[in-house]
């Protein structure tokens, strides 16, 4: 079969062939790294080699990074370890975020976001000013379906000035944008390989020296007792490769963001009813593309695209039988009739131009049969 045009890289970005190579290598590794022989040794040495190298995409020391099963544990881990009294995180959270803040039994308030996507930093301080403390604060770096970049630094900023202790969820940040940890001024930072070429089922918390955690995973006390289990040596060798990989990723976004552009003016001179969600956002992923076709469900719009061999993914989800609206599209102030219209197109190094002019000519079609069938529902009704 046709291999299909790949654009849901948000979802997850295909394996990098070098973070293939070195999975397979590190699986011919037979040791325990806790194993205090010449085996484990070399296993332990595998797994130390991609704590170096996760923890330069982020600038931070080795010793910072705790390994985990990926973005969801590490998120789960920092609101359930954490010392603080209360969570303040935002209303455009990464599920696991929102669920994780809420199953900690701790006290959660959530942050407004302005109609481009951006935490409203006035909202911000007057929740830092009666929640009860110290509270976490745990933002995400850039939003996974409309890709608005947080103001982070200010929001590390304006939290310290009420003892708080800052998280970043940085899954979709990471090889999409440079990430100097200490510049955004957080605690706490979370990481995920398989969304820039690395692994499925590997990420990372990164904390600096003074943040406080308390494990949720106990044991034998791997990761300096701060996750326990045996490490999945295979995937963190391939997550390390990963996120040398990534500083190069970092490089090819300006030729990303011109055919997500062009994407984007040519969806909005057909469609002037179209809507281009955060376009009006002043710092976004440039991967990323959230449009809202009228009078088409999301859901419709991805068949129609799988039809046509090209993968993207909608703001709603269908759980047990039922459209399930996405709450980002919510929370920019969309209705449920157009929240329920998103999709979502996330770029990636192997996209091609030829790749966006097919999505565009599907999409064409699909909007020039939807606006005709609309029509004449329209005149049946009249
Ligand atoms: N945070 C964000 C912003 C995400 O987009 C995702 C995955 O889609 C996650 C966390 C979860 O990461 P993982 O798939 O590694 O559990």
């Amino acid at each position: 079969m046709k291999q299909p045009i790949y654009l849901d890289y948000n979802a997850t970005a295909p394996v990098l062939p070098e973070v293939k190579q070195a999975v397979l290598d590190a699986m011919d590794c037979t040791g325990n790294p806790s194993s205090v022989h010449s085996a484990g040794r070399q296993a332990k040495k595998i797994i130390e080699d991609a704590r170096v190298k996760v923890a330069a995409l982020v600038g931070a020391r080795a010793r910072d990074v705790v390994f985990t099963s990926g973005g969801t544990e590490a998120n789960n881990l920092v609101l359930k370890g954490t010392p603080a009294a209360s969570i303040i995180t935002s209303t455009i959270e990464h599920d696991c975020i929102l669920a994780g803040a809420k199953s900690s039994g701790k006290p959660v308030y959530l942050v407004p976001v302005t109609n481009s996507g951006v935490v409203d930093l006035i909202s911000l301080a007057e929740i830092l000013a009666k929640a009860e403390k110290p509270a976490l604060v745990s933002i995400m770096l850039a939003n996974n379906e409309m890709g608005a970049i947080q103001p982070m630094t200010e929001v590390s900023q304006i939290s310290k000035e009420y003892g708080a202790f800052v998280h970043t969820d940085a899954v979709q940040a990471a090889g999409k944008m440079n990430i100097d940890r200490d510049a955004l001024g957080v605690d706490y930072l979370t990481l995920s390989g398989h969304k820039f070429g690395g692994p499925k089922g590997v990420g990372a918390l990164i904390l600096t020296p003074t943040a406080p955690l308390s494990a949720e995973i106990v044991g034998g006390g791997q990761e300096l007792g701060r996750r326990s289990g045996t490490e999945n040596v295979a995937s963190i060798a391939g997550f390390g490769v990963a996120a040398i990989a990534a500083f190069d990723n970092i490089t090819q976004m300006e030729r990303i963001e011109k055919m997500r552009d062009h994407l984007e003016i040519a969806i909005s001179q057909k469609a002037d009813d179209a809507i281009v969600v955060g376009k009006a956002c002043p710092d976004r992923l440039a991967n990323t593309s959230c449009i809202i076709m009228p009078h088409t469900s999301g859901e419709t719009q991805v068949m129609h695209m799988d039809l046509n061999n090209i993968c993207i993914s909608s703001g709603s989800a269908c759980s047990s039988g039922k459209v399930k609206v996405s709450h980002v599209m919510t929370a920019l102030g969309f209705d449920a009739n157009k929240a329920s219209n998103s999709i979502r197109i996330s770029l990636g190094l192997g996209t091609t131009e030829t790749d966006i002019e097919q999505f565009l000519s599907a999409w064409f079609d699909l909007y020039d049969r939807t606006q005709k069938r609309h029509a004449s529902e329209i005149k049946a009704e009249s």
